[in-house]
């Protein structure tokens, strides 16, 4: 998960123009050159994709709200299952 909340994809699926943004990252097309911003690689550049395929692919959810208040912090209780031989 990005701190920008921007899809992370992994470089290693990508071809060498697919990192560059000269390529579609879904469709690998170069022409029309992709504009619109997929994503972004671990390095932090960004990926592309064709007017095309952008509509497809997973929108970037919104960062999750600040604070885990509801959600209590329970441990293995101690000194339970312990019995006598
Ligand atoms: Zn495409």
């Amino acid at each position: 998960m990005s701190r920008t909340g921007e899809l992370m994809f992994d470089p290693g699926a990508l071809s060498a123009v697919q990192r560059d943004g000269d390529a579609c990252v879904v469709c690998h097309k170069r022409w029309p050159r992709p504009r619109v911003r997929a994503g972004c690689l671990p390095n932090g550049s960004g990926v592309f994709a064709c007017d095309d395929c952008a509509p497809a692919l997973p929108s970037p959810r919104p960062a999750e709200p600040e604070g885990g208040a509801g959600r209590p912090v329970s441990g293995p209780a101690p000194g339970e299952a312990v019995t006598h031989r």
